[in-house]
């Protein structure tokens, strides 16, 4: 195991990080963590560059994904780790999440360039051609043309889903995620599950249908998850024997959640390479 901190939720810029997955691992190798994931959302088109970082580094990446689940109206994210990148079913489900999050950003561009000055091209301008398309980009775009300061002001006002733009994007149940993940050879987590207002979302009985369906773990230490949403997970992890672990969600210059602020147990992560057998960790 490595001797540094393991931090399992990273962004980078192939979805709505800042960094490009080689800045993202030098930041990571110099800030001293042993080890990262990387988990962009639905999308696993910076493994290649993030792989070629590692091995000029003494980190070790885990390669992830953070996959987009709806489970009735609520949105839950999966954190996915080790599955095969190239299994039928997660490139052809990924893809369109992907596309369904494009037109929807689409849509929601045309509703807010009703009142403010704003084009499609200017949400283009601030991603990386491929990427993981989401509201952080019109947020960047808002940012760009001066109508807002940040991302995090963006995301309180004109981007918030009660504002009247806003709409959601296609995503498969959190069943068949983990179902699919497991398939591909990967290791599901249930990403920040106890954040305000969503700490019973998942109850018993679903909690326990995910672990039936190979739910490797909770994401307990992220600082979105509330202290009695915390507790409630630790119960959870207690009753269905789950793994618990802890992460920054780190986005670059795009989040103030900074490298290793929450992190996992080195035993933890050694169950989780155990488990995950559809892909190889990258460096270390
Ligand atoms: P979307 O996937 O398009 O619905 O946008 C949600 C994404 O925006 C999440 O992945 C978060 O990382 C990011 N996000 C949510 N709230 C904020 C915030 N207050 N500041 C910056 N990014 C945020
Ligand atoms: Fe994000
Ligand atoms: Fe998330
Ligand atoms: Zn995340």
């Amino acid at each position: 195991m490595p001797a540094g901190a393991i931090d399992l939720h990273t962004h980078s810029s192939v979805s709505d990080g800042t960094e490009s997955p080689t800045e993202l691992v030098e930041a990571a190798a110099s800030a001293g963590l042993g080890a990262i994931a990387l988990t962009d959302h639905d999308s696993t088109a910076g493994w290649s560059e993030a792989e070629a970082a590692a091995s000029a580094t003494g980190l070790l990446v885990v390669p992830g994904m953070e996959l987009s689940t709806n489970f009735g109206p609520a949105s839950v994210h999966m954190l996915a780790y080790l599955f095969d990148p190239s299994d039928a079913a997660i490139v052809r489900e990924t893809a369109r999440i992907r596309d369904g999050r494009l037109h929807r950003a689409e849509r929601i561009v045309e509703r807010i360039a009703k009142d403010y000055a704003l084009t499609w091209d200017d949400v283009l301008a601030q991603s990386v051609d491929g990427g993981t398309i989401g509201r952080p980009h019109i947020a960047d775009a808002l940012v760009a043309r001066g109508h807002i300061s940040d991302r995090s002001a963006a995301f309180e006002s004109i981007l918030h889903w009660r504002s009247g733009y806003y709409e959601k994007y296609y995503a498969p149940s959190p069943l068949a995620g983990v179902e699919m993940i497991v398939a591909a050879g990967g290791a599901p987590v249930l990403a920040h599950p106890g954040t305000r207002g969503r700490e019973w979302v998942i109850d018993e009985l679903n909690m326990g249908l995910l672990k039936d369906a190979g739910l490797f773990g909770l994401e307990i230490h992220h600082r979105d998850n509330t202290p009695s949403g915390r507790d409630r997970l630790f119960e959870l992890a207690a009753m269905f024997d789950l793994q618990v672990t802890g992460s920054s969600d780190y986005h670059g210059e795009g989040k103030p959640n900074r490298l290793a602020e929450n992190t996992t147990e080195p035993a933890v992560l050694e169950r989780l390479l155990a488990a995950g057998h559809g892909a190889v960790p990258f460096g270390g």
